[in-house]
């Protein structure tokens, strides 16, 4: 990518995108194009295409999607749906019609079949059924992709995606009921050790396996990616190992500094039993992640307290 080169970040709000724009920015990038909710609303066809087709980006990530944990997916169920396919169709559709070359769609593990064998490869997409609490978002995910390799195989663009596994970071969502586990637990540990809490509440059996990876190495994956050019349509992008949910628990505590005893609320679903990312592909290409999950955690803990200390009067 051309250090001028104009790349329009979309969702640069969020998680991802807000770590998208920090890596270019320290890239030397100079020409990143963004564009908040007010001005730009992605599930307005006519508005997208009208700002691609003024802005004629080179280069698009699609990090902007209607995204939450377990509890948010199941319930919103129509709005995962929905919003993740206008998104994704106004975007691509767009860049095609207003002449862009290269574009990286994001989206997640949990497009992969619930029981698919571990660790996850880019060629079991659609090989069964999905997991259920999340089905929505997947359907409205895999159209992403498919859309991508459609534009590709009938006119020739360069639209890849990337699926990294279960984020965690700088701008995470710290809402209990729509979050991701991650940072669910880091704001339920540092709550309970505010409030000297004996007990901290974690959602099903704890038995549950998942990967985490730090957003800024996804976002360092993402250009690395698109820097080099990739013709893989699917690219997982993760650190190839996982920890139960338990474990997970005990290390946040760990890093608070809660010293309490966890409760598992099997009334809470489980979800998938393990979606671990099977990252030979991109490691094939000469990426890796760098930040551990101890570091990582640190980080995000500490980001999650200058918020709450920036909110605090
Ligand atoms: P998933 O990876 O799509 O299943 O989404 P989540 O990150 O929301 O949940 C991962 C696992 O963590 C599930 O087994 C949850 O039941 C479990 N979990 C434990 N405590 C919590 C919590 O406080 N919030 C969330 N979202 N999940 C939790």
């Amino acid at each position: 990518m051309d250090k001028n080169a104009k790349i329009f970040v979309t969702g640069h709000r969020g998680m991802v995108g807000s770590a998208l724009v920090r890596r270019l920015q320290q890239g030397g990038y100079t020409s990143v194009i963004t564009a908040g909710r007010a001005e730009l609303d992605l599930l307005d066809q006519a508005a997208v295409h009208a700002f691609l087709a003024e802005h004629r980006p080179d280069y698009i990530f699609i990090a902007a999607a209607k995204v939450g944990g377990i509890q948010a997916n199941n319930i919103y169920r129509a709005d995962f749906l929905y919003q993740n396919l206008m998104i994704e169709a106004n975007l691509i559709h767009g860049a095609h019609l207003a002449g862009v070359q290269r574009l990286m769609f994001l989206g997640s593990s949990c497009i992969y079949p619930k029981l698919a064998p571990q660790p996850l490869k880019e060629d079991s997409l659609l090989t069964g059924p999905l997991e259920p609490t999340n089905e929505p978002y997947a359907i409205a995910k895999i159209a992403g992709i498919k859309l991508c390799e459609s534009y590709n195989r009938q006119y020739g663009r360069q639209y890849v995606s990337a699926m990294p596994t279960n984020l965690y970071g700088p701008n995470d969502n710290y809402d209990l009921q729509s979050s991701h586990v991650l940072p669910a637990l880091i704001r339920k540990a540092h709550e309970a050790k505010q409030r000297g809490d004996g007990e901290l509440v974690v959602w099903g059996t704890g038995t549950p396996l998942r990967e985490f990876l730090y957003v800024d190495d996804l976002a360092d994956a993402c250009v690395y990616l698109m820097e080099a050019g990739t013709d893989d349509v699917l690219t997982n992008i993760g650190v190839g190992e996982d920890v139960t949910i338990r474990q997970l628990a005990e290390l946040v505590c760990e890093v608070v500094g809660f010293p309490g005893k966890l409760v598992f609320d099997t009334g809470k679903p489980d979800g998938t039993p393990r979606k671990l990312m099977d990252v030979s592909l991109l490691a094939s290409r000469g990426w890796r992640a760098r930040t551990g999950l101890r570091e990582g955690v640190a980080l995000a803990y500490a980001d999650f307290r200058a918020r709450v200390n920036a909110t605090t009067p």
